[in-house]
This record gives C-alpha cells, structure tokens and sequence, in this order.
C-alpha cells in the first residue's frame, strides 16, 4: 500500500510514530493508498525549514523569484493532466472538471508571474521641505495554509503562488481526503528552481491544525473549508497574533425572475448545482422561482437532470462522479430522507442510483426538490452534494429577503433579461460575488475571491490584489537628507510638514 507523506525541506518526509488514515479512490469505493497524518512534531519541523529558507528567499531579488514562478508554471502546465488525474482519483470529479481546477489554480500562478509589477510601492517626493516619503510592501514570514477536499489543486493555489511570489515561504496543510496533488506540486515546485524549505508539506487532519495555529514561527493562516471549522481557525489563529483569513462554507442562490430565458436559466441551473456532484463552494443549491416562472422552470430542470449520465469520473461521456467519501454520501442521502419527511416535492431521485461494476462507489444520482420552504433541513444546511431544491416566491422582494436573510453568502446569481432589475440586485444583495446570468461567479485571478457573512471570517479575500496585501506588511519610510550647512535647531513640537 503506498503511503502518502509529507513534503519538507525540499524532500519526502515522514515524521516518527505518524498514524495513518486511509485514502479512497470514490469510484470503486476500495482503498488507494494510505496518508500520514502529522501532528505537533511535523509542523515543528516544517515550520523550521521554511524559517530557515525565509531570509534568503526574502532576499531573492523580484526578477529571480518571477523567473521561478514562471518555471513552475510552465511544468504544471505539463502536468496539467497528471495533477488532473490525481484529482480524479482521490476526489471523483470527473475528468474534464478536474482538468478545469486545474487551470484555475494555474491562472492565480500566471497572476503571481507578474510580482515585481504587483509589488511595487509608493513614493512622494517633497512631503515637507526637503523630506521624502515611501512605502514598501515586505513578506510576513512563514505562512501556512490549510485547504479542504473539494479542490486539492485550486484552493491550495489560491494562496501559495501569491505567499511565495511576495517572498513568504510556505507549509501546506491539504484535505487528507485527497492528499497525494498537493506532492506532486511540491516536486514541481523543486524542479521549478524553488529552494529548499520555500514549500512544504504537511499532510494530517485536526491535530495538524492545532499545531499549525499554535505554532509561534507561523506569521499568517489562510483557510479554506467548512464554516465551524473556519470560525475556530479565524479565532484561534488571531488570538495567537498571526494574520487570519478563513473562507466557510455556502449556500448559493439562483434567482430566476419571469423575464428570463427558460432554457438558459435551467441549463444554468443543472449545471451550477450538479457539477462536480454539487462539491463546489460556488455550487447552486436553491433555486429561487419567481412570479409565474416557476412551473415550466422545474420542467425545464427536471427534464435535463433526468438525463445526466453519472459514473466513475475518467469514463468517458460521464457529467457527475461519486461524492468523496462513503459517509459523506450517507450524510447527503439522509438529506433527501428528510427534505421528503419534511414535505417538499422530490420530482427526481437519485438515492438509489448503481453504477454497473462500481457498486462499491460512493455514487448518489442527483435529486431535485420543488416547494422547499426556508425552514427545511435542505434549505437552511449546507449539504455539498447533487440535491438542487426549488423555492417559489412570489416577487422580487421576496427572492432578495430570501437571499439576504441566509447565513451564508458566497456566490449568488441572477436571471434575467432586465438590466435595471439586474443592476438593483448587484448593488442590493448582501452576498460577495455575484453572477448576472452567470451561475458561478467565480472571479478570475486578477479579482479576489471571498464571500460574505458566515461565508468568510477576516478582512480579506484570497488572491487578486487582496491577496498581495494579505501576504505582505508595508512599511512607510519618511527620509531627509540635510543639505550641509542647512539650519538645524531643536524642536520639541510634534512634527508637522512645512
Ligand atoms: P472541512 O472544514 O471539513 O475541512 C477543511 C480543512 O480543515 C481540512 O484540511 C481538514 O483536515 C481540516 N479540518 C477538518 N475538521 C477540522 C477540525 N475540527 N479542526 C481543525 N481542522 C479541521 O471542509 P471540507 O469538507 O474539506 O470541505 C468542504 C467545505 O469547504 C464546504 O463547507 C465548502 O463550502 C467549503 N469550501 C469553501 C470555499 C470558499 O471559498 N468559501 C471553497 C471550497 C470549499
């Protein structure tokens, strides 16, 4: 059984006594590999390599430190399909979603390409008579990220290419779910021209956590998962002084009004809540009728779900793979359990959907609810699986009371072909990224990404020019050069130009 390690200093590493958790491939249901699960002493000595590594990367001049992010995203954009296919394997998606994370992450990598322009500072000449003043922006230290299961590519590189570009090193604490992406990256960070201990990797779960949030050699802590562990990474990461950003979970609206294209909003629909078996943060799992919309709307969906071929993710033709895990797809099924218990309207159901030879797999077909009411188990949880519910409301009023009125606020879109309902609802809906006809408003590499709410704990979202700021620290530097023989006295009042 191959056993997945941890990255450190530049090389495998596998710590003394580390217990080992089993890793699945989604598909067959069987077992692919095993993980070590670090805890207090590989954090210790990960967070040693990168400490060591920092002063001279720190020091790397901007045009050598492009010039290794510029390697590193060419291989990756070799391995493009390798990376690809790792995920396949660990998570399930398919094969031509997993290839679609992975361009995502490499454009965050293109976008760290351009660090000496994203770095640049400030600079007044003449604040006050014969004194300058500038600002630079310098790395923190050794920051740390930790990632969740659903993108073991995108997410971790959502934050390392930027942390490192700025002259940070880095530990990377990914999913145990689907570890093995995350070493593959590592390697390719080394035959990239990455010094040793720049990038590391520490694989585990909880215990890994812990250590990396107590550990007084960590400057800055990005997170990426569920929003109960989100708020316990934002609150104990602050309250051991480090820089804190955690993004949780979701539960993303679309919001139909009558106006809209049918078949644009169902195929939108279908697709944005059932992609990658409804395991995306930016995934739609309600969908808000409006007015008489409603009736051919859950037509239209329910005719295109009906038809979607769900299967082992590298087959081909497949659109949905299995969920993650075995009791990930139990939790989901009992979901739909109680979404009909609780009286809403299963027009499809996928709970007892078998994949031919995988019946191991941890396949759950997709279900769609219609009449779901706000107060519903499968309204008011995230559930990350393929369940897609339909809310009615009677107008415009209501779907923005409905949308606004939830916990979570990661990724809303509107349908629609009316341009003033479109703009009033960009600027009225309290969620932080918004798609007008676009069911997964994902922001390109350039924007930041983060939510609202209990969507994201911090002040600053991952990537784009939140990104550069979260992984840097300016300093502001006020200078004079006094010309011989210029007059000098003292002066005990506090300084003010002239
Ligand atoms: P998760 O919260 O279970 O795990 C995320 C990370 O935290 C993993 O590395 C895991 O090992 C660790 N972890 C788990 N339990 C912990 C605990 N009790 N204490 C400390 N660490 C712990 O999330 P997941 O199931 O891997 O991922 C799915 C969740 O992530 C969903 O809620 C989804 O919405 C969210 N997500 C959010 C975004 C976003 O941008 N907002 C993006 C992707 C995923």
């Amino acid at each position: 059984m191959n056993t997945i390690t941890h990255w450190v200093g530049g090389q495998a590493f596998r710590g003394e006594g580390d217990p080992l958790d089993a890793v699945y491939n989604p598909a067959t249901g069987k077992q692919s590999a095993q993980v070590a699960l670090g805890g207090a002493e590989v954090v210790d000595a990960a967070v040693a390599a990168a400490r060591a590594a920092f002063p001279a990367w720190r020091d790397t001049s901007l045009a050598r430190r492009a010039k290794v992010l510029f390697s590193f995203r060419n291989l990756v954009d070799e391995h493009h399909d390798d990376l690809a296919r790792l995920v396949t394997a660990e998570h399930g998606k398919t094969l031509d979603d997993a290839r679609g994370e992975v361009q995502r992450g490499l454009e965050v990598v293109e976008f760290a390409c351009g660090v000496p322009h994203l770095l640049k500072g400030s600079y007044s000449d003449g604040v006050s008579t014969n004194v300058d003043a500038l600002s630079i922006h310098q790395p923190l230290g050794v920051a740390a990220g930790i990632t969740p299961f659903n993108f073991p590519v995108m997410v971790p590189m959502w934050m390392f290419p930027l942390a490192i570009a700025c002259g940070n090193t880095f530990v990377l604490k990914p999913s145990e779910k689907d570890p093995s992406p995350a070493l593959l990256l590592a390697e390719l960070w080394a035959q990239a021209g990455l010094p040793a201990g720049v990038f590391n990797v520490v694989q585990g779960s909880k215990a890994a956590v812990d250590a990396i949030l107590a550990h007084p050699g960590i400057a800055a802590v990005s997170f990426v998962g569920s929003t109960p562990v989100a708020r316990y990474v934002y609150e104990q990461g602050a309250s051991a002084g480090k820089r804190a950003q955690a993004l949780g979970g979701a539960k993303n609206h679309m919001v139909v009004l009558p106006d809209a294209d049918i078949d644009v909003a169902a195929d939108a629909a279908v697709s944005a809540g059932y992609g990658s078996a409804g395991e995306r943060c930016m995934a739609i799992s309600a969908v808000v009728a409006v007015g008489r919309v409603a009736d051919e709307l859950v037509e239209a969906v329910r005719q295109r779900t009906i038809k979607l071929s769900t299967g082992p993710g590298l087959a081909p033709g497949v659109q949905m793979g299995p969920l993650v895990t075995r009791a990930h797809r139990d939790r989901v099924s009992a979901y739909v359990d109680a979404g009909v218990a609780a009286g809403a309207e299963l027009v499809v159901d996928g709970r007892d959907h078998r994949v031919e030879g995988h019946e191991e797999g941890f396949f759950l077909g997709p279900c769609l609810f219609d009449r779901v009411t706000s107060e519903m188990s499968i309204y008011t949880d995230e559930i990350f699986g393929p369940v897609l519910s339909v809310l009615r409301v009677e107008d415009y009023e209501q779907a923005l009371h409905l949308v606004n009125s939830n916990r979570y606020g990661n990724g809303v879109a509107l349908f629609t072909n009316d341009g003033l309902a479109a703009r009033r609802f960009q600027r009225e809906v309290e969620v932080g990224m918004v798609g007008i006809n676009v069911p997964i408003p994902t922001p390109m590499a350039y924007y930041s990404f983060g939510g609202w709410k209990q969507s994201l704990f911090g002040d600053s979202h991952v990537h784009g020019e939140h990104g550069v700021h979260f992984y840097t620290r300016t300093k502001a530097v006020t200078v004079r050069w006094p010309e011989p023989g210029a007059e000098r006295a003292i002066n005990l009042g506090f300084p003010v130009a002239h």
